[in-house]
């Protein structure tokens, strides 16, 4: 087998592993481990992690949505929607619980709705602070992280040490900087965005550490695409829509960075040097900026988009709108003046869970690809 085929061959097991997670959590159940539902994107998956459970991503998925309208006015987002669907029809059964935290109104909403739709499987809710800089926010959430540990022991009777929370905050660092160098390494070889897509949803359903070890496999064998690509950037909640991605890897356009919640946003952040490792985690969310979902009153995720634009030479931006996702509509506002001011072309494409044809997205990124190649 040649390197090219090697890629080939383990871009096939991300694709796999993306597009069947229930395989996985089977897989996971066989091993004897405990599953834990994270409502994405910053459920505290290291403390599953330390307790010994493996914690899957909940992202909902593309679908058609019956039993979910039951519980939602039309406008909720349909990640949200899409996830209590799923739940009803039965594919997270064997999860223990899921781990809710709030920071929209669609999750709000949708705590009180799940525990009458999917009685089945506990959730296990908390209020995240957003006025976070000081000591109040630190200790609140600390407290919230005390709280969840005490209701997922509680559970499943798994318990969480220190010296396992330490380590699993290691992988996860560990894990944050691999995604940060093959994210790179996938705009220099010009990677299919399907691809890197699917490399970045697997792993919502692997342990971290084994996501890692495959990545470095392939960063291992991966290379240059010789084609000539169209480089550009991406930012949203959610990109990995089948539909968009064909669209995309025809347009001949490659994904030089991104700022989207489900990739890269997931490891803007840092963990501070604390006392304990619970105020490290803690920290680590009293100390994000860069997303839509928390307070950030210089909205320095703008900032952020256009120095990533410009330092990897993408041609364009790509905002990925999730349907009535309110926090991400606020912010195109701020955004669009700064790459009007900046000369960036930016394009805005949305998108739904329940959405079939993308015709309409594929003119019009035809013509933005048009514009800035
Ligand atoms: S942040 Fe947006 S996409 Fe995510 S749950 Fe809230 S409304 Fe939905």
């Amino acid at each position: 087998m040649n390197s090219m085929s090697d890629e080939r061959t383990l871009l096939n097991t991300f694709h796999e592993i993306a597009s069947h997670p229930r395989r996985q959590m089977d897989q996971y159940l066989s091993r004897g481990l405990k599953i834990v539902g994270c409502q994405a994107p910053y459920a505290p998956e290291e403390i599953v992690h330390a307790m010994g459970m493996v914690p899957m991503g909940l992202w909902g998925a593309d679908m058609a949505l019956s039993e979910a309208k039951r519980y939602f006015p039309t406008f909720i987002c349909s990640i949200m929607q899409s996830m209590v669907e799923l739940g009803i029809r039965g594919a997270y059964d064997g999860m223990s619980c899921i781990l809710m935290p709030s920071l929209c109104d669609a999750m709000q909403a949708t705590v009180e709705n799940w525990k009458y739709a999917v009685p089945s499987i506990p959730i296990v809710y908390a209020d995240y602070p957003q006025n976070r800089f000081g000591k109040a926010g630190h200790d609140y959430l600390r407290a919230t992280h005390e709280r969840q540990i005490a209701r997922l022991t509680e559970l499943t009777g798994a318990t969480c040490t220190d010296e396992a929370l330490r380590q699993s905050i290691e992988i996860y660092k560990e894990h944050a900087e691999t995604m940060k160098a093959f994210s790179e390494l996938a705009g220099k070889c010009g990677m299919k965005p399907s691809d890197r897509s699917a490399v970045f949803k697997s792993a919502w359903f692997m342990l971290k550490q084994e996501h890692t070890a495959l990545v470095r496999e392939l960063m291992a064998v991966m290379k240059p695409c010789g084609e000539k690509k169209i480089g550009v950037m991406t930012t949203g909640i959610l990109a990995d829509q089948p539909g968009l991605l064909q669209i995309m890897d025809k347009l001949n356009m490659t994904v030089l960075c991104d700022d989207v919640a489900h990739e890269s946003r997931q490891s803007f952040f840092c963990y501070p040097k604390a006392e304990t490792p619970l105020d490290t985690l803690a920290d680590k969310f009293c100390t994000m900026k860069h997303c839509s979902l928390i307070y950030d009153p210089q909205k320095t995720r703008i900032s952020l988009i256009l120095e990533e634009a410009r330092a990897h030479g993408a041609k364009g931006i790509i905002f990925i709108q999730t349907k009535f996702c309110d926090p991400e509509e606020f912010d195109y506002v701020f955004l669009k003046r700064a790459c009007e001011n900046a000369g960036i072309p930016l394009i805005m494409i949305e998108v739904d869970r329940q959405m079939t044809n993308y015709d309409q997205a594929g003119t019009a990124l035809q013509t933005f690809c048009e514009m800035i190649q």
